[in-house]
């Protein structure tokens, strides 16, 4: 199902050394962006930051990094300041995708266009957003989990209901799964948001599921990989680790082990590495006010944003090496212990 014709190449251009002396600002000095983060607390985030800093770097501009720990406020009260320092463009990772288009409309004001990174902004006149496409990783975990369990009792642990993604990343499962259950042969029996994608909290919820149900589950599909460390934590405490498929996301070296061991079935590799690359790119071109050209378009409940969607890929045992040990993401060694 993945839409490789929508794929987005990357402008190999801009690496040479021709678009470095045209990247610097008309009044010569470096262009500003900054980077306001939600979170650095999934493993996730960390090459998030790091990638983007460095692909940003190489290409001339100087980058402001802040994180805003789960706080509207404070990611609020973060991005004003940078804007009010000057930045060039404003890349946001919104911690709650309605309160955050308070930001939005203050950078236009300064005249400081925004492209929305990895979560969309909704409700606001976003110049551009840079992501996966979301509801692909939806459908690839349902498509994993149901070619293992045709029929039975799903449970489905969803991430925070404030992120925009979570909704995407469920959409994508439902549309797996709801002609299986109107077929009959598939019934969810727990349906839950996880606060703030908190691990803790989808413990809590599997705990309640399998309480419920006492025991009588035969898949589960959540949706990250720190949550899905919740669901299997649960499972351990009942005994059922490893006997009932799990699906996660993220590609986490914690879940990439638990593949390995065979407490969740897959993960949804993201190469971040590649959407820090793309976002860097795009993000000067926003600073310099170029045309940038787009394929895809999503709806914030505002406007058509345009839109830069690049694809999740499905990990399991079988791909795990040619995936994320092929790709540096995680070495052979961590995943698999060292001796
Ligand atoms: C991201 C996931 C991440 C989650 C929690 C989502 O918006 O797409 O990769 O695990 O947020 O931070």
């Amino acid at each position: 199902r993945t839409d490789t014709k929508h794929q987005y190449k990357p402008d190999t251009q801009t690496d040479t050394a021709t678009s470095k002396q045209a990247i610097t600002a008309s009044d010569s000095k470096p262009i500003r962006i900054g980077f306001a983060m939600d979170t650095l607390v999934e493993e996730r985030w960390k090459k998030d930051r790091d990638f983007f800093v460095q692909a940003a770097k190489q290409m001339g501009a100087d980058v402001v990094v802040t994180s805003a720990n789960s706080d509207d406020a404070k990611q609020i009260e973060q991005a004003e300041q940078m804007i009010a320092d000057g930045i060039d463009v404003l890349v946001l990772v919104p911690h709650n995708a309605d309160a955050t288009a308070a930001i939005v409309n203050r950078a236009h004001k300064a005249g400081v266009k925004v492209l929305s990174y990895d979560r969309l902004v909704k409700n606001a006149d976003v110049d551009l957003y840079v992501s996966f496409d979301n509801e692909q990783v939806g459908r690839l975990q349902a498509d994993a989990i149901t070619a293992l369990v045709p029929e039975g009792k799903y449970v489905y642990i969803g991430g925070a209901d404030t992120d925009n993604n979570a909704h995407m990343f469920k959409q994508g499962v439902f549309d797996i799964l709801q002609p299986k259950i109107d077929a009959g042969q598939i019934r969810v029996v727990y349906d839950q948001w996880s606060k703030d994608w908190k691990p803790a909290s989808a413990l809590q919820h599997m705990r309640e599921a399998l309480k419920a149900s006492h025991n009588d589950i035969d898949a589960v599909i959540v949706a990250n990989d720190g949550t899905a460390g919740g669901v299997v934590r649960a499972l351990q405490e009942q005994g059922l680790a490893g006997q009932i498929p799990v699906a996660g996301q993220d590609g986490d070296l914690a879940a990439a082990r638990r593949i390995v061991q065979g407490t969740q079935t897959m993960t949804v590799y993201k190469p971040i590495g590649k959407l820090a690359q793309v976002t860097a790119e795009l993000a000067i071109k926003l600073a310099k006010n170029e045309k940038i050209a787009t394929d895809r378009q999503v709806n914030n409940g505002k406007i058509e944003v345009p839109s830069v969607l690049l694809a999740p890929i499905a990990v399991d045992i079988s791909n795990i090496d040619n995936t994320l040990i092929a790709d540096g993401f995680h070495t052979k060694a961590d995943i698999y212990g060292k001796d």
